[in-house]
């Protein structure tokens, strides 16, 4: 397990989100714990939030609890942590280049720096696809990263405090919230941004809940993922909230007003979200020779390898045939997992002289949550026909997910113990954030 200068064997795992900071746990407490092999994980932030919450930081229902320090979790498992923003990679001196960090003020905190492996993991995750649509970079929001999630959040509560404090409400124009995606992110954020705006409204910031939310979606029908009778009751709930269902509707402008769709309407909106897609990031392509798909995600095999032997890739950031089924393994944290899972075994199997371990996805299902009102979804998509599940066995379902992630990370003593201990906060405290 030595390489050919006799030190240790170098893992480096590039995004500690779902996949990554799975995989530098689990690694570390195995090999690095062992000193069988020199796990790193680098990230362009200090922190982890497991993504599908973001759209609870966004709408500042979620518990400052659920975030795990990468520096404090590296101490715990074994695995080092370094800070910075990986944008470049030299393939035969097997070094990746990081950029400088700098802090608010734009000063300098941590120079550019080269770490080099001798096993490197891909899973930076993905971004929101713009699609080029003209405005949509400039006047949307985004919820890809924790500091996007914040900066809604912040402008949701400046927004509404702007628009009533101090106002006739019963003259005010309602709050216009548009959200463009019908997939689970923007189905999702329509449902808390409901429950929040309802709470603002209890807690006297409002007479009562003035919010206009907007759904647009180019497909004629949401959730796409979901089977048709699920699409339907989730449709018929977001109407009885009184959300506005705009399907069939492409986007072909954003301005700071509003948005234009193909067919002439103008939309108009004080804050737009941007929740219609993913790709992989611009610097991911021409990455010096590694292969990509036309949304920059990293090609692999069965076993999650790149054209290159010794980089593999997993997550959102990975384009992998879905064997037995058309197109690849969809970008979701069920995927990241299960490819964290067999990238465990791979990398200490290969460690040992064993063989790389094949990938396969299993489909247990899609689940949305509707936030306090329901949760919808199907289950055992491919395993043994699908079933439909609504109400609460689909919301205790759709909190295991977080669970298994948590159970991977903390192990299960500690995700009880934070289990309970955020019960009782949840019951104790004010039930958004409102700074
Ligand atoms: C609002 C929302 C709700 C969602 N809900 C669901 C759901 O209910 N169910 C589901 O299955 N999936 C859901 N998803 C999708 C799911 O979150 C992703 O599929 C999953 O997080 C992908 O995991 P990942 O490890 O590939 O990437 P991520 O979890 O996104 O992690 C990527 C990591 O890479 C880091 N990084 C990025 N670029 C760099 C760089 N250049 N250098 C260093 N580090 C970098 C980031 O900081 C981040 O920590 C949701 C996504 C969103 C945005």
């Amino acid at each position: 397990m030595t390489n050919i200068n006799n030190t240790k064997h170098q893992v480096v795992i590039v995004g500690g989100g779902a996949a990554g900071l799975e995989l530098a746990t689990r690694l570390g407490r195995k090999l690095g714990k062992n000193n069988l092999a020199e796990i790193t994980l680098i990230d362009a932030t200090t922190t982890h939030i497991w993504k599908p919450l973001l759209h609870e930081v966004a709408a500042g229902t979620l518990d400052e609890s659920e975030q795990v320090e990468y520096l404090a979790q590296a101490h715990r498992s074994h695995f080092r942590f370094r800070l910075g923003k990986m944008e470049g990679l030299n393939r035969p001196s097997k070094e990746i280049y990081v950029s400088p960090t700098f802090n608010d003020k734009g000063e300098e905190l941590i120079p550019g720096r080269t770490f080099a492996y001798d096993t490197l993991v891909m899973s930076v995750g993905s971004v929101s696809n713009t699609f080029n649509i003209k405005g949509v970079a400039e006047h949307c929001l985004f919820l890809d990263t924790t500091t996007q999630a914040f900066n809604f959040q912040k402008q949701l509560f400046e927004s509404y405090l702007k628009k009533y404090i101090g106002k006739d409400s019963t003259t005010v124009k309602p709050l216009a919230i548009a959200i463009v995606g019908a997939g689970a992110t923007g189905v999702e954020l329509s449902a808390q941004l409901h429950e929040v705006t309802n709470v603002l409204a209890i807690y006297g910031l409002n007479e009562q809940s003035n919010v206009k939310l907007t759904i647009i979606e180019a497909a004629t029908q949401l959730l796409p993922a979901l089977p048709d009778r699920l699409a339907l009751a989730t449709q018929q709930q977001l109407v009885k909230l009184g959300v506005d269902l705009k399907l069939g509707r492409r986007v072909v402008e954003v301005t700071p007003e509003g948005i234009h769709t193909h067919d002439g309407e103008f939309i108009e909106a004080d804050i737009k979200v941007w929740a219609a897609g993913i790709k992989a990031a611009d610097w991911m392509k021409n990455l010096d020779g590694l292969e990509t798909n036309h949304i920059n995600q990293l090609l692999v095999d069965t076993t999650l390898k790149t054209n290159d032997d010794h980089i593999f890739a997993m997550g959102d950031c990975a384009a992998c045939v879905w064997q037995g089924h058309k197109g690849n393994v969809p970008p979701r944290a069920q995927a990241a997992h299960q490819q964290a899972e067999t990238l465990y075994k791979s990398i200490c199997s290969r460690l040992q002289g064993g063989a790389l371990q094949p990938f396969t996805y299993y489909d247990y299902g899609s689940l949305v949550s509707l936030g306090k009102y329901t949760t919808v979804g199907n289950l055992m998509g491919n395993l043994m026909g699908t079933v439909s599940i609504g109400g609460f066995i689909a919301k205790v379902v759709y909190l295991s997910l977080y669970k298994m992630h948590q159970v991977a990370i903390h192990g299960y003593f500690r995700t009880a113990l934070l289990t309970l201990s955020n019960a009782f906060r949840r019951s104790a405290y004010i039930k958004i954030k409102m700074h």
